[in-house]
């Protein structure tokens, strides 16, 4: 961490740096908004030097890459104009955060034209193997490098039954969690709420997921539950359940202790091994979930009164098609320099990698310094030293007011900070407060349509050292032949980038 005092003699440093900069480099003029305008990227342009993939995090690098003064060739696919900001997502949901917080810049703000961007367009077929990728648009783009930051699928689809049950505003207390659209906020306000007797179903679906590790609200829901059983709104049956085919709570197994332990403590029943397939409403107006058991493949029928449901997220087909994405569904990078293990010139970030640790959005902002650096040492030729440690962060929602955390790097080593915050009294109470809004302000820096570097300092670049010196691989002592995968070639001639 870096104190307020620290950040303020930097922010100082870098401004005079900038300064120094602006009178020698042409491009800072650009940005500042003198000089001459960078000229838009002709429509007929297919020949691209980096192609980027994705949502609001391949959005926000391209930004960053472009104020860098990066002078790559570069283009954009994205199927949305702006995003939901995860971080704000359950905040917003409750009420704790409002409302206009919720969502990024739109694209066209963030991004210079001097790029291309195509929105409300996909890929629809990745090839690797030619550096290709043809959009759902009919236009065909080559590439020198790729990003690929397209998450999961992630929909209500993938489970019968359920879009039936969005269709009202939510009185059916059948909540979808996603992070979609800002309509679905309107839908999920009472999400938890009015559960008035019989069984909540708490639903998280199969590893790897959009939302692990950041989706666990049943504590939270369970303070509601019994402050109404105590006022007599709710019946003293009413439960609060967890289901899951997985076998855990969390894949971090500190934080899958402290989960359980809570839930034997506050009532939680916790069910493992068992996979929503279904849900309808059956000819006695009761609500009807169908799950199967994971080990033994029977299934059942489990009657709820309410549900609140985070659908599986699958891989996307088009990756699977191309061999970018492996057996798994996730796309096998190095997990430290975030560089594809089969495909050279491909990068990836965000929930879609294969990498142990647990995916947030918090994890995605870490990892874009990571492929932003690494991305122009492969360009031009240099050593990716940029270390990713696997850092990622979850909120961990003890009740309407209360909260802590937990934080590890790669492979579920706990961070120096991680679980600091007390369960409850005043500490837990304020923590709530504050890790609400310091989580929207990362995702509204990050997305904002104001240009500057990047996490993790905004204003000024990390510098990397040379991998034999990096701390993180010398702490774990992992070998430098696990980092380094293939050797470096210069691929844009030297006048194509940088300072011009
Ligand atoms: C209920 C819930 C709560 C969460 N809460 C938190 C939280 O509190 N804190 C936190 O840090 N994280 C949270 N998360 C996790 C967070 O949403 C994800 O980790 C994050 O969104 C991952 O970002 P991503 O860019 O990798 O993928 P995504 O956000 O899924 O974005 C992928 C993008 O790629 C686009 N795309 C996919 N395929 C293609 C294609 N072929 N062509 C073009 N575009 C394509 C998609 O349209 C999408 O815009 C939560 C998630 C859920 C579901």
């Amino acid at each position: 961490m870096i104190s307020k005092s620290a950040l303020a003699f930097l922010r100082k440093q870098s401004n005079a740096q900038n300064k120094v900069a602006s009178m020698t480099v042409a491009h800072q003029r650009n940005f500042a908004g003198g000089g001459p305008k960078k000229p838009a990227m002709p429509a007929s342009e297919t020949d691209f030097d980096v192609v980027f993939v994705g949502g609001m995090n391949a959005t926000a690098l391209l930004k960053f890459m472009q104020h860098d003064g990066v002078n790559y060739k570069m283009a954009l696919i994205t199927e949305q104009s702006r995003f939901i900001l995860p971080q704000s997502y359950f905040a917003v949901s409750h009420g704790h955060i409002a409302e206009l917080k919720l969502e990024s810049g739109t694209v066209s703000a963030q991004v210079e034209q001097w790029s291309r961007y195509d929105t409300f367009a996909k890929v629809s077929q990745f090839l690797p193997n030619q550096n290709k990728v043809k959009l759902s648009n009919g236009r065909e783009y080559t590439y020198k490098a790729l990003v690929v930051n397209t998450g999961f699928k992630h929909t209500s689809e993938h489970i019968e039954g359920l879009p039936e049950f969005e269709k009202d505003r939510g009185e059916n207390n059948v909540f979808v969690h996603a992070i979609d659209h800002k309509e679905r906020l309107q839908r999920n306000y009472y999400h938890g709420w009015n559960h008035n007797n019989g069984d909540m179903i708490c639903y998280s679906p199969k590893f790897p997921y959009k939302g692990e590790g950041t989706d666990f609200y049943a504590l939270y829901y369970e303070h509601f539950l019994r402050q109404d059983i105590l006022q007599g709104r709710s019946a003293r049956n009413a439960k609060i359940q967890f289901w899951t085919p997985n076998k855990e709570i969390f894949k971090f197994p500190y934080a899958n202790e402290v989960a359980l332990e809570e839930c034997r403590k506050r009532g939680i029943d916790v069910y493992f091994g068992w996979e929503m397939l279904s849900v309808k409403t059956n000819e006695h107006g009761q609500k009807i979930a169908t799950f199967r058991c994971t080990d033994t493949g029977k299934t059942i029928e489990k009657d709820f009164f309410s549900a609140v449901i985070n659908p599986p997220s699958k891989p996307h087909q088009e990756l699977l098609d191309s061999g970018i994405a492996n057996g798994e569904g996730v796309v096998d990078v190095n997990p430290y320099t975030l560089q594809h293990k089969r495909f050279e010139n491909i990068f990836a970030f965000g929930d879609c990698i294969g990498v142990n640790t647990t995916r947030t959005e918090s994890a995605a902002i870490h990892q874009t310094p990571i492929v932003k650096h690494n991305l122009t040492q492969f360009m031009e030729g240099k050593e990716l030293n940029a270390i990713y440690d696997g850092y990622t962060f979850m909120p961990f929602l003890l009740g309407h007011s209360y909260a802590t955390n937990f934080q590890h790097y790669h492979d579920y080593e706990p961070h120096a900070l991680n679980h600091w915050v007390p369960h409850y009294g005043i500490f837990a109470r304020w923590y709530f407060g504050r890790m609400m809004k310091s989580q929207m302000q990362m995702g509204e820096k990050f997305s904002s349509f104001k240009k500057n570097h990047g996490p993790p300092y905004y204003n000024f670049n990390p510098r990397y050292l040379p991998v034999e010196h990096n701390d993180y691989l010398q702490r774990r002592g992992i070998p430098v032949s696990e980092v380094k995968m293939f050797e470096p070639k210069v691929r844009v001639a030297h006048d194509d980038h940088h300072h011009h």
